[in-house]
């Protein structure tokens, strides 16, 4: 075959070795993005990612694809930005689309209180060299006629943010956009091949127990999520960290009504409109921990009326699907990046809305393993902030009021 058709690599299944450089635990996004950017950038090629169901079968399968940079810290901020020009360019970087596309995002303010937040935060934005405005009723018409300023007739619109980089890309090409690239690099991908413990001596991690024998290792990367506290707990450590479920359904496809993603910034319901027409809703973090994937009828019923009262014609779409995934919440709502207190065991987790960040986690973090410097953008979030009381709280961004 010549041309245009080129035969693709995605997963070679090979028996893991003895022994790796470096061993992450977690197919997700975030341990794809690293081993990616280990292989890419570092020539770091002994790399084995260990994944316990399938590729993307946590959060970054099941997650609502928003990316934005319109958070409400100095550190957050320069964080997300910096994935977010990551994103840019990612299909061309891994070679496979990801589906990026850039629509805006639309905040809706139904108080006083939320407009008052969007307010500091379009200028902190703005400081920071990220665009998001604040807009009056009339403005927030002109971007989006769909939208009923009555707020259903009980919660009326004051203003809103808006956030014209606001964009989404589809959560499994990017999956397997860096599974692929990262296995044509040499990493090696182990699908259905759990983590059972973390091996760790005198002088720190030396490796990790899987259900296919013991692997030593440079050093260990838990990239795990929602499963973030009993991963740490293998290698003795406990985590100010919490499990969270998250939901999110989809109507059936319709023909294109949505353009951008809509949210309200006081109803906690967000929406946007996926490539293949479905309408895709989701709602804030619940407020109970468990690790249970079963979704509810209330948060259906709850997030359909939800976003009725800002789209009204959403009354007349038929929902088809819902489903639910974990978040695990750090107490200051913002991410944890970095080497732990024991050495050579590392963390990429605080996961709450960690899909839009994973260009940048994986690129730092890879920096990190690679150098043993840690980038100026992810030193705000080293796990051992907690004790010296360097908290990045940002409840407001990461929808945990
Ligand atoms: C409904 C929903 C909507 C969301 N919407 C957004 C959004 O719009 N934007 C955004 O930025 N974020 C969003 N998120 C959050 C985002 O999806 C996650 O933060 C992100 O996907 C986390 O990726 P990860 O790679 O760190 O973890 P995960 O994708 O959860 O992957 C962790 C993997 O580790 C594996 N694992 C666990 N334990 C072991 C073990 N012992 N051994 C081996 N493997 C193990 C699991 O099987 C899993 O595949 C949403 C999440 C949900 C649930």
């Amino acid at each position: 075959m010549t041309g245009i058709f080129r035969r693709r690599v995605f997963l070679r299944q090979v028996e893991p070795k003895r022994r790796y450089d470096v061993v992450i635990i977690g197919g997700g996004v975030n341990g794809l993005s690293l081993a990616y950017n280990l292989a890419a950038r570092h020539g770091i090629h002994d790399v084995a990612v260990f994944e316990a169901g399938y590729l993307g079968a946590g959060a970054s399968g099941r997650n609502t694809q928003v990316v934005r940079a319109n958070y409400n810290t100095p550190e957050n901020i320069p964080l997300y930005k910096a994935s977010l020009g990551i994103w840019r360019t990612l299909s061309q970087e891994l070679d496979f689309n990801v589906q990026f596309s850039t629509q805006g995002e639309l905040d809706l303010c139904h108080t006083t209180d939320s407009l008052e937040v969007e307010r500091d935060k379009s200028l902190l934005n703005h400081a920071y060299g990220v665009h998001t405005d604040v807009l009056a009723p009339e403005e927030i018409t002109r971007i989006n006629p769909l939208v009923d300023l009555s707020g259903g007739g009980s919660l009326p619109v004051l203003g809103a943010s808006y956030h014209p980089p606001g964009s989404t890309a589809r959560h499994d090409s990017v999956v397997w956009g860096y599974a692929s690239a990262a296995t044509r690099l040499g990493v090696h991908i182990h699908e259905g091949s759990s983590v059972t413990g973390i091996r760790v001596d005198m002088d720190g991690c030396t490796g990790v127990e899987t259900d296919a024998g013991p692997i030593s290792a440079g050093a260990v990367v838990s990239a795990v999520a929602g499963w973030t506290s009993i991963v740490a707990d293998m290698a003795g450590l406990k985590l100010p960290i919490s499990t969270h479920p998250l939901q999110a359904f989809v109507t059936e496809p319709y023909h294109h009504v949505l353009d951008g993603l809509v949210s309200s910034m006081d109803l906690y319901v967000y929406l946007s409109q996926t490539a293949r027409g479905e309408l895709l809703v989701g709602a804030e973090i619940l407020p109970y921990n468990t690790y249970s994937t079963r979704s509810t009828f209330d948060f259906l019923s709850e997030a359909a009326k939800r976003s009725i009262q800002i789209l009204p014609f959403m009354a007349r779409a038929r929902a088809m699907r819902q489903w639910a995934g974990l978040c695990d919440m750090t107490p200051d709502s913002s991410p944890i990046l970095g080497e732990t207190e024991v050495p050579r065991f590392f963390l990429v987790a605080g996961m709450t809305w960690g899909f839009k960040g994973s260009p940048i986690f994986g690129r730092t973090m890879a920096e990190l393993l690679a150098t043993g410097r840690t980038p100026e953008l992810i030193a705000p979030f080293a796990p051992d902030r907690f004790e010296r009381d360097r908290m990045v709280p940002d409840a407001a961004s990461a929808g945990t009021h």
